[in-house]
């Protein structure tokens, strides 16, 4: 992890490498950034530059040296005068998570000069744990410095906000995340030029269509499947939905933990996932409806929701996204799935018959 690995950064690279430079490091770091713009992965650069002990270059060129034992241990999560502080799985992040990496900043590094803590996604912190990272922010104990990463600032205590300096990313442009596809993957150009484009400046999600090229078709599918519903589709978009569901793996799902879930829970998880895809289509509709050009989350099928947004379809849009929502809470609440899905298609189909 070096600051060569952070895609299209280059002011928020510059910045942390006079911090570098000059020795002037500052106690605390907040990046921030849309979702997916490489936030993590330019926090963790920093982290290992800070860390290791043969740093490489001088003034606007030193980045961490990326081959010693405290480099590849920071690339291996396993420093440990590096401490990470991540949500599991989308949820909110404890007190206890806080309270215990407050304890480990408090002894003295075990082979670096300074201890690092690293908080991703810091706007899931609770309350009480947000609370916590203040007392932490306000007096940090010894050498130690923290980064802390967040797509959502806006939703951290204006107390947090005001302590640390922020980095601002940006999300990079396609030909920028391209080249990163191509550099990284086996993949042709083609895919590549798609992948870009619906990742829309987000590397994660970029990084996720690329390992699994199936969901690109999965989306345009869902594009072209639900801006073509009408009355009387309700049964065979229910099936149709059970067999995409049925047919590939979750997202991120390659064996390990999900090898123990049931046929039945794998699902209902994918089953989540493609209902996640049709509330964003309908959440597309409405921004497109209400004005937004960027920041879709189809953006590769722009052309066709800016042509299809207006007003009225604005707000059926917005019903449409609360009626996905609600029949994924009742599939997750353990509703008979098909059954489900079918109401769904007929609501949808009945908001759309109100158009024109
Ligand atoms: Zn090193």
């Amino acid at each position: 992890m070096r600051f060569a690995d952070a895609i299209g950064q280059p002011r928020a690279v510059e910045f942390l490498r006079r911090a570098l430079a000059s020795g002037r490091i500052g106690h605390a770091y907040l990046f921030t950034g849309p979702e997916g713009c490489g936030k993590r992965t330019l926090a963790r650069a920093f982290a290992a530059a800070l860390l290791c002990p043969t740093p490489q270059g001088d003034g606007g060129e030193i980045d961490s040296c990326g081959s010693c034992p405290s480099c590849r241990r920071v690339e291996s999560d396993s420093h440990p005068d590096l401490a990470l502080v991540e949500p599991r799985e989308r949820r909110q992040i404890g007190r206890e998570a806080v309270d215990q990496v407050h304890a480990h900043l408090c002894l003295k590094p075990h082979e670096a000069a300074r201890r690092v803590l690293m908080v991703s996604e810091a706007e899931r912190l609770s309350l009480e744990a947000a609370n916590a990272l203040l007392k932490t922010l306000e007096e940090p104990p010894g050498e130690a410095v923290i980064l802390l990463t967040s797509a959502h600032p806006e939703a951290l205590p204006a107390t947090v906000l005001s302590r640390p300096q922020r980095v601002r990313l940006y999300a990079p442009a396609d030909s920028l995340v391209e080249g990163f596809l191509l550099a990284r993957k086996g993949i042709d150009k083609r895919t590549v030029r798609a992948v870009a484009r619906a990742a829309a400046g987000s590397l994660s999600r970029a990084i996720e269509l690329a390992d699994r090229p199936a969901a690109l078709a999965e989306r345009d599918w869902m594009v072209r499947r639900l801006s073509t519903l009408g009355a009387g589709d309700n049964f065979a978009f229910a099936g149709e939905m059970m067999d995409l569901a049925g047919r590939s793996e979750p997202r991120g799902g390659d064996g390990g933990e999900d090898a123990e879930l049931s046929k039945r829970e794998l699902l209902r998880m994918r089953l989540m996932e493609l209902l996640d895809l049709a509330r964003a289509y309908f959440r597309d509709l409405a921004a497109a409806g209400a004005g937004a050009t960027e920041g879709l989350f189809y953006a590769e099928h722009a052309d066709a929701i800016l042509e299809r947004a207006g007003a009225g379809v604005s707000v059926r849009s917005l019903a449409a996204a609360a009626a996905v929502a609600e029949i994924r809470r009742a599939i997750d609440a353990n509703v008979e799935p098909k059954t489900a899905l079918s109401v769904l298609a007929a609501r949808i189909a009945r908001l759309s018959a109100r158009e024109g």
